[in-house]
């Protein structure tokens, strides 16, 4: 959707209410599609003084098997927002104000962007995930599998097998 913002722009002391969402379930991160709920932008453009900005919360749920263990996760995670924001930009203040050409926002590209920067790089069911046991493949999180702690190294055992000589 894309909001035209020109009446808030010219107008000080204005402002416009903004919810939307945005279906992302077709996005693909390698293999999984994430984003099954839409993702919501719920919050408003402002003009202050001249300066117009935009104020907003993000929200989305990130649904994935855990990178430790594999079950499947659901973390919903909610992103800021709160730019200035200008039809055009003068030298490179192009990471801190959001550029809407012609006064208009494209809140797809928005919401978009948004998101795809937020994507949690590790993505654990808890933060505490003990993952699976390299050895039988049982998820730790259930309980101990009964493995030995530790593999003996067994270029240590055959120093110690000299050493005891
Ligand atoms: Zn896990
Ligand atoms: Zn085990």
């Amino acid at each position: 959707m894309i909001v035209d913002l020109k009446h808030i722009f010219v107008n000080e002391n204005t402002s416009l209410p903004i919810e939307y969402s945005l279906d992302m379930s077709a996005v693909d991160f390698s293999g999984v599609f994430p984003l099954k709920k839409p993702v919501t932008l719920s919050g408003a453009v402002f003009n202050k003084a001249s300066l117009v900005e935009i104020d907003a919360v993000i929200s989305y749920v990130y649904g994935a098997p855990c990178d430790r263990c594999g079950v499947f996760a659901q973390k919903e995670h909610t992103i800021r927002l709160k730019k200035p924001l200008a039809p055009k930009i003068e030298g490179d203040g192009s990471d801190t104000i959001l550029l809407v050409p012609d006064m208009k926002l494209d809140l797809d590209e928005l919401v978009y962007s948004e998101v795809i920067t937020d994507i949690p790089m590790k993505h654990l069911c808890r933060p505490d995930c003990k993952g699976l046991c390299s050895k039988c493949g049982k998820n730790l999180n259930e309980g101990a599998c009964g493995c030995p702690e530790k593999e003996t190294d067994p270029r240590l055992s055959a120093l110690a097998e000299l050493l005891n000589d």
